[in-house]
């Protein structure tokens, strides 16, 4: 049966709902990937600690591919991102959610994807909604129902990390239109696309971002907040898969052009 993915980011590594299933390690091409499996009302959901159960691993040394490949080979057709975000904008506070609408990839370590293989020939994706719409209309209902503030439209900028950002490059971002920040989005993202897996994503912000907070950035506010709100979270995700359909009308599987 096609599966669901969570794939989760700081702070929702022990979302209680997920926490004790089966845990399997898939070897791909690119590297072993640690996956959770259970169920969520009789569907088949697989889990991903996106930076490790103990959150050990940095942003920039998550093997992403390794991660899609596994959800891939075990039959994931979509997938359900989480990310703490910084917000770039005085109406978006912390505690806030968003659900992704569109991303700017300002990584810089060099191309991010699967087709780098030159006997497969040149393959470029079309990014015309990087977000899959269907499951973003999911999300949206779901996190709302689960009692959370939620913002959309929004717009994520990817940075490698793991440094937080300075007040110029905040500034800058703010003004490409993005409104939050983060270091993980981007190859998650693209990753799925090229794929051919739906992904979606609910951000919470847990800080305002440099230049806009009145004090410095730490990663133990980011675990706070998230903690905060972490059953409105779950709720939202066992919503969400609840709802989502068995099939949707949106483009992400067949918009890959050789
Ligand atoms: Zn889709």
């Amino acid at each position: 049966m096609k599966k669901t993915a969570i794939i989760a980011g700081s702070g929702a590594e022990h979302l209680s709902p997920f926490r004790d299933w089966e845990s399997i390690l898939v070897p791909t091409r690119f590297g072993t990937a640690e996956i959770r499996q259970g169920e969520i009302s009789g569907k088949p959901v697989l889990f991903v600690a996106r930076h490790g159960k103990e959150h050990s691993t940095a942003p920039h040394l998550i093997n992403y591919r390794a991660i899609i490949s596994a959800l891939s080979e075990l039959e994931a057709v979509r997938v359900i991102g989480t990310a703490a975000v910084g917000s770039l904008s005085n109406s978006i506070p912390p505690g806030t959610a968003a659900v992704l609408t569109d991303i700017i990839d300002f990584t810089r370590r060099g191309p991010i994807t699967f087709f780098d293989d030159p006997a497969a020939g040149v393959v470029h994706t079309d990014f015309s909604e990087p977000y899959c719409s269907e499951i973003s209309a999911v999300l949206l209902a779901a996190a709302e129902a689960s009692g959370l503030e939620v913002t959309t439209p929004c717009t994520y900028i990817c940075t490698d990390g793991p440094r937080y950002e300075t007040p110029a490059e905040i500034s800058m971002f703010r003004s490409w239109g993005a409104d939050v920040v983060g270091m993980t989005n981007a190859p998650e993202v693209i990753l799925s696309r090229e794929a051919g897996l739906c992904y979606g994503s609910i951000a919470i912000i847990t800080n305002f971002a440099a230049g806009i907070s009145p004090k410095p950035l730490s990663h133990s506010e980011v675990v706070e907040c998230m903690k905060s709100i972490e059953e409105k979270l779950a709720a939202a995700l066992i919503g969400a898969v609840q709802a989502l359909p068995t099939s949707w009308p949106c483009n992400c599987g067949r918009s890959t052009i050789g």
